[in-house]
């Protein structure tokens, strides 16, 4: 997601998560109703509605039943009442009781009867969460138990010794086996297979190789991956209790979902978009040519919480943009060792030369959204979308969808108007949505399904006329995020007073009744789809160089939480709005200049209610309020000029505009590559600092790359620098307990300085930035609306590197990606020169290079500029290899003023 800043998780609010957890009731009171309900097959069943009348309750009590799905009535006085027991998916169960004392049901629901007729009312009612084979596989119990004593299990770069235990396979569903719990001893060995995630586990857990013994292990797996197990099968074994148990635990933690995370692995596995593991099995159960997957989820003596996943296609760790299979993951959300630890392509892929970021993740390919959304009043949103699409792999039935778990599904039906089952459980749990074909369609042939949803906390108040728009890319069912770009048709119904600006063109705008419609669609596929809404007004601007329109929204009134600072009564929204628009034109101009045209013609820039937050969509760029405060405004509101926030304010809206090239027209690949997206969006933020403002420039671009260079090397409280957690590439993988801020530094900051380095040694004093240029245009062009990777820019790159560049006379750049890019070495120079009389007036500048703090390998070619009483001027560039020194001479026509090495931080140095 392009945003320039992330808002942590603040500790507090993990504080009082911690202690809601634990005021969960664990006690019975002695005259209450309690118990547990459970499925047809046994298992427990939370979030059921428990309704009590009777005796002398004024009005019914209203329980629901838990994780676990127990509940628990408060003390009751003794007598006759009624208990309506309702769930969606299941028939309403009804019982009354006699209370004297404490009385214990064991209840059991039974699956809802399938209605075939159409429901008339729009309501999915009975098709959500009850597909039969999906029910199957929600409350699945334990089949046969095997003694299972030394059984090696080698499962690619895992290695799983089961010493001696038992071997418990879950009950078949469709005749399929998906899992299998081991319990007993065992150990577990993870080796990597190559140098960056050897490198990654040691930063993890202090050395190249993970072992750990086991006494618990859970197993989900697709069809044929139950052979792996059948071979060191020993005799028929009871069945231990404490399978059952670990069972149960796991589908308690896998079902649960908090809504703010605690730490960044539930983050990732325990989001708004995370698995709904039953679901995912479901897909398999469906397609015998499923992509095959493997988790196992294993209680470690020292950790409790492992998690090795092999999933082919679809990727380990689809949260993440990861197209690799295979993942160690800690998860342990509070702890200091709470992390990815292991990510990384198959074995096999390596060998066989395969292994490719741009490797295709999807199961469906995404033609089309038709949205038609409607806000009411009070900001609650009514939706309706229409996905065209095509299967990838022949078979699939099931869709797994973006969309925020807040926003309930309420139907979901085919082309013909079927109802279609579908599976989205209660926001507090897995409570993803999963999309049932009744059958597979044609690959190869275009189908579509509608869903209807609706919902709170996509759109929160901000104060008089302005509104936070959350969810930003899932407020709608999406299939493939980011990685895919779609056409959209968007329809908007909105309270009349107000405005909606949106992704695509605007086709048609009338007004029905109380409501504003709007109707908008993109020309060109796009990879997301947002909007803006509140009280707006416009201003425009034309730009008769580019021919871009360029239109500008303001809100006039401050929202809420602004209101009270002295400092922003004075702004002046619509004459900050020209200025912003001045700065956008300028921006839009540069960056076509430098990286070819613009996917789109048309862009509008608003304002809104966040202070310090920008996001950029396609044609659509969202600015802070703090874009819009002059240095007056932010010195009154700081007392004092905060160098970092003046810096934010100045590099917004450059680096959202040029989101627009970054993100939107070149899309990336994984987690790898998202620094081709912000890194470059930084890049164009310096760039116009240096070329896109009017008069001096020097000041405010060193103080870009200064500022640069330090949110990249200044430790923090645990001494660690963002630049020591990992390689560049390593992406959102460089966030730990102890690095929590080095994904966004480091992609940013670095990603930019990589750029930078590039266009500095790509520099000629008679072409300027010619072939700099030439390359960047040829990315664009060869990446439009298509993800590009480290690597597929990498060879865009050597396609246009000089010969100075050729540092290893064999036509590629891998030196100076090692170092940069894959490398965390960061080298400190010193730089000595004497001016020595040379004959006609000449003099000869004689200068001394020290390179240190890197190894034997690191090479690199650093900028020497020259002021005759004119400004500097770069004369040529030094190269230098290792920690070494090294002594250069020039013939300079006249005497200069001052030399200068790596004059504007061209280079990134200690
Ligand atoms: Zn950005």
């Amino acid at each position: 997601m392009p945003t320039i800043s992330r808002k942590p998780v603040s500790l507090l609010s993990k504080i009082v998560l911690f202690m809601l957890l634990l005021a969960t009731p664990l006690c019975l009171h002695a005259d209450s109703i309690f118990g547990t309900i459970a499925d047809p097959s046994g298992a427990l069943i939370p979030g059921v509605r428990i309704e009590i009348t009777g005796r002398n309750l004024v009005q019914p009590l209203v329980l629901s039943s838990d994780t676990g799905g127990r509940f628990s009535s408060p003390d009751l006085a003794s007598g006759t009442y009624t208990l309506r027991v309702t769930r969606d998916g299941f028939e309403p169960l009804t019982r009354t009781v006699e209370l004297q004392g404490g009385v214990k049901l064991e209840l059991s629901l039974a699956i809802a009867r399938q209605r075939v007729d159409v429901n008339v009312s729009g309501k999915g009612g009975n098709y959500g969460n009850s597909d039969p084979v999906y029910r199957g596989l929600r409350g699945l119990g334990l089949g046969s138990t095997f003694h299972f004593d030394h059984v090696s299990v080698p499962l690619d770069v895992g290695t799983f010794e089961f010493q001696q235990g038992t071997l418990t396979f879950l009950n078949p569903v469709n005749g399929i086996v998906t899992g299998a719990v081991f319990i007993g001893e065992g150990h577990f060995n993870l080796k990597p297979v190559n140098a960056l995630d050897t490198q990654e586990l040691k930063r993890r857990v202090g050395s190249p190789e993970f072992d750990e013994d086991f006494t618990e292990v859970v197993l989900r797996f697709t069809g044929k991956a139950h052979q792996i197990f059948l071979h060191g099968l020993g005799d028929h074994a009871e069945t231990p209790g404490e399978a059952a148990i670990a069972f149960d635990n796991w589908k308690q933690r896998m079902r649960q979902r908090r809504e703010v995370p605690l730490g960044f692995t539930e983050e990732v596995l325990h989001g708004e978009d995370m698995d709904n593991v039953d679901a995912d099995l479901l897909a398999a159960v469906y397609n015998p040519a499923h992509p095959p997957f493997l988790n196992a989820y294993i209680r470690g003596k020292k950790h409790k919480d492992l998690r090795f996943f092999m999933r082919t296609r679809v990727g380990a760790l689809p949260q993440l943009d990861s197209p690799e299979e295979v993942a160690l993951i800690n998860y342990d959300p509070e702890s200091m060792d709470d992390g990815v630890w292991y990510l990384d392509h198959l074995k096999s892929e390596y060998q066989n030369r395969t292994a490719s970021s741009q490797e295709d993740r999807r199961l469906f390919a995404t033609h089309s959204y038709k949205i038609e959304t409607v806000i009411s009043k009070n900001g609650h949103l009514f939706s309706t979308a229409t996905i065209t699409f095509q299967p990838l792999i022949e078979g699939e039935r099931v869709m797994k969808f973006g969309l925020l778990p807040n926003l309930r599904v309420t139907r979901v039906s085919d082309d013909q108007g079927q109802d279609l089952y579908f599976i989205q459980e209660s926001r507090k749990e897995d409570g993803s949505f999963y999309a049932i074909l009744p059958k597979a369609v044609d690959a190869g042939k275009d189908s579509s399904i509608t869903v209807q949803y609706e919902g709170d906390k996509v759109l929160e108040h901000a104060g008089e006329g302005s509104f936070y728009v959350r969810a930003r890319s899932s407020w709608y069912p999406n299939l493939n995020g980011f990685g895919e770009h779609a056409l959209y048709d968007l329809t908007y119904k909105v309270p009349r007073k107000y405005k909606v600006i949106s992704v695509g063109k605007l086709q048609g705008e009338s007004v029905e009744q109380e409501y504003a419609v709007s109707h908008w669609i993109t020309p060109i596929p796009v990879a997301v789809a947002g909007f803006n809404y509140g009280d707006y007004k416009k201003i425009e601007v034309a730009d008769t160089i580019t021919g871009y329109k360029i239109s500008g929204y303001y809100l006039e009134e401050l929202p809420d939480n602004l209101r009270r600072y002295e400092a922003l009564q004075s702004m002046a929204p619509q004459g900050m709005t020209k200025y912003v628009l001045d700065q956008t034109r300028a921006q839009l101009q540069l960056c076509t200049y430098y990286f070819g045209k613009s996917p789109y013609d048309e862009i509008y820039v608003t304002e809104q209610p966040d202070f310090n937050f920008g996001q950029s969509w396609p044609n659509l760029v969202y600015l802070p309020i703090s874009a819009y405060t002059d240095s007056t405004q932010r010195w009154m509101l700081f007392g004092n000029i905060d160098s970092k926030f003046t810096g934010f304010v100045q590099e917004v809206t450059p680096h959202e505009v040029a989101h627009q090239w970054w993100g939107h027209a070149v899309g990336w690949a994984s987690y790898h590559d998202q620094w081709l997206s912000e890194g470059f969006a930084e890049f164009s933020a310096g760039l116009f600092l240096q070329q896109g403002v009017a008069g001096n420039w020097q000041k405010d671009y060193i103080q870009f790359w200064d500022r640069l260079q330090r949110r990249i090397l200044e430790k923090n409280n645990f001494n660690v620098a963002p630049n020591d957690a990992g390689p560049l590439w390593m992406g959102t993988r460089l966030i730990s307990p102890r690095s929590e801020s080095a994904y966004q530094q480091v992609t940013y900051a670095k990603g930019a300085y990589v750029l930078e380095m590039l266009r500095s040694i790509m520099y000629s004093p008679e072409d300027h930035d010619k072939a700099f240029i030439a390359m960047m245009h040829d990315f664009v062009e060869s990446h439009r609306e298509k993800p590009a990777s480290t690597e597929s820019f990498k060879a865009v790159v050597e396609k246009h590197m000089s010969k100075n560049m050729d540092l290893s006379g064999n036509g590629k750049l891998d030196w100076f990606f090692d170092e940069w890019v894959y490398g965390t070495l960061v080298p400190k120079y010193h730089f000595e020169y004497q001016l020595i009389p040379a004959e006609d007036g000449k003099v000869k500048l004689h200068m001394t290079l020290t390179q240190s703090e890197v190894d034997e390998h690191f090479a690199m070619l650093v900028p020497v500029f020259v002021d005759f009483g004119k400004g500097l001027v770069r004369v040529g560039q030094m190269g230098i290899a290792g920690n070494a020194t090294r002594s250069t001479d020039v013939l300079l026509p006249a005497k200069p003023k001052a030399v200068v090495l790596n004059a504007y931080k061209d280079v990134l140095a200690r």
